[in-house]
């Protein structure tokens, strides 16, 4: 599906969508230029997905968890420029028994998990983005 979000507000509304058909052990992709509303859309999901707390870039660190109903991680593998079996170690913790938003998953190589689905975010204006939401399986969206 591909739509044109018209503030954040709506991009979030549509990742909330995405989150309803979501389960532990689902891995997000979540690409797009800096800017383009990746961090915005992880955000709106993880709200989806039970999380009060506060959902902020991980571009100091590697990846955050937010302990909800469902477990959320969110990673941004940017500063990423090849894994290597150590360093994946690291991050597999990250995928376990959780909802797994990945910003920038083209960094992480073939180590990364299969993704159950796919966004790619593209800047329209300043307020609009295209969102568009691939998937093999029927997300209900
Ligand atoms: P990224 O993680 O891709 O670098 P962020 O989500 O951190 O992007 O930032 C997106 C920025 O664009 C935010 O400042 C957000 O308020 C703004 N923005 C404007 N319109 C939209 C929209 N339709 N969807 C998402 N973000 C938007
Ligand atoms: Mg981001």
């Amino acid at each position: 599906m591909e739509v044109v979000t018209a503030s954040p507000e709506e991009t979030e509304a549509l990742a909330a969508r995405l989150a309803a058909g979501l389960a532990p052990g689902d891995v997000i992709a979540v690409s797009g230029e800096l800017g383009a509303g990746k961090t915005t859309f992880v955000r709106g999901a993880a709200r989806a997905l039970g999380f009060a707390g506060t959902v902020s870039s991980p571009t100091f660190t590697i990846g955050h968890r937010y302990e909800a109903p469902t477990p959320v991680a969110h990673l941004d593998l940017y500063r990423i420029t090849g894994l290597d079996s150590e360093e994946w170690g690291d991050l597999e913790p990250y995928f376990d028994g959780t909802v797994a938003f990945v910003e920038w998953p083209e960094h992480g190589g073939d180590w990364l998990p299969a993704a159950r689905a796919t966004v790619t975010l593209e800047h329209v204006d300043e307020s609009h983005r295209r969102v568009r939401i691939t998937s093999e399986d029927d997300l209900g969206l």
